[in-house]
């Protein structure tokens, strides 16, 4: 007797390797463990008594082990043993002496109704009751359509994270390093700014912390040449304020080779931001997608 024969009986659904489905008002899953071994599991409310239901089950000759673990009750078959018994007959007596002992099926959400079916989530399946399911599925639909005021909040919070991320470019200029390498941590206070002021993970997350990154990167690079500026004439004792540093600096980008080294390092700067918030987008993706996934009966 194979898995797949015994699953059809009752008209069990295949996902993955492992089928689900119901009988009386069990609600159940049929797993290989290993060839000619298989686990029938189900999520049960755990206030029966365990020791009789183990007792009575294991009578039964194909059943090699019974456990309970967090509500899920698992049993141990061997096919081999059944292969001269009935399947139908062997569910009605494994499921007889389940409701006998007071095994009662429940939702793997609430733990109190029973399930209505198997349901699908972020690879994950599980019984369920449909007011689990409704509830959490309106959840995710409030959360997908967030309003205009969580993308400001977010905005300013990755725009705000970003600028001070630049801080970081800025003293690796003025130490002489290599200052691209402060894209890295723009684009981490970006995306930490973001979160902190509960951006929501989404696509359009990703843009607005892009533009962040850019705006920041621009200002740093900036803010370094004014700086270059600054010290260069101070050198010469001549005292310039601020507007006219900020003045000097952009008519100093009309030279064309000075503004190709500052476009030169924003795009390094922006390929180490990129770099250095690979996982993190990654992350934000793989969030937008499990969120945005509703639950789906299988
Ligand atoms: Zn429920």
């Amino acid at each position: 007797m194979h898995l797949e024969d015994f699953s059809a009986t009752l008209n069990l659904r295949k996902s993955n390797e492992s089928y689900y489905g119901h009988y009386l008002q069990y609600w159940f899953e049929l797993n290989q463990i290993e060839k000619n071994i298989i686990s029938l599991s189900m999520v049960v409310d755990e206030s029966f008594s365990f020791e009789p239901l183990k007792e009575s089950l294991l009578e039964m000759d194909c059943i090699t082990d019974i456990e309970v673990h967090e509500n899920l009750l698992e049993a141990t078959i061997n096919m081999e043993a059944l292969k001269n018994i009935n399947t139908i007959e062997f569910f009605n007596e494994f499921f007889a002496i389940c409701k006998k002992s007071g095994v009662k099926p429940i939702c793997k959400l609430c733990q109190i109704n029973l399930p209505n079916a198997y349901f699908k989530h972020d690879n994950k399946i599980f019984p369920s009751c449909n007011e689990c399911v409704d509830d959490a599925n309106r959840l995710k639909k409030a959360i997908q359509s967030p309003d205009l005021r969580t993308y400001m909040r977010g905005s300013i919070g990755a725009l705000f994270g970003a600028l001070l991320g630049s801080v970081v470019w800025v003293i690796i200029a003025l130490i002489g390093f290599f200052a691209a390498i402060g894209g890295v941590a723009i684009s981490y206070a970006a995306y930490m700014g973001y979160t902190k002021l509960g951006g929501i993970s989404n696509k359009k997350s990703i843009i607005i912390i892009g533009l962040s990154i850019l705006v920041a990167v621009v200002f740093a690079e900036f803010v370094c040449i004014a700086i270059e500026l600054y010290r260069h004439f101070s050198a010469d004792g001549i005292e310039v304020g601020l507007l006219n540093i900020i003045l000097i600096t952009f008519y100093i980008l009309g030279d064309s080779e000075v503004f190709g080294e500052f476009i030169r390092n924003i795009l390094l700067g922006l390929l180490f931001a990129g770099l250095g918030s690979w996982g993190l987008l990654k992350d934000i993706l793989e969030n937008a997608k499990a969120t945005n996934a509703l639950i789906e009966e299988i």
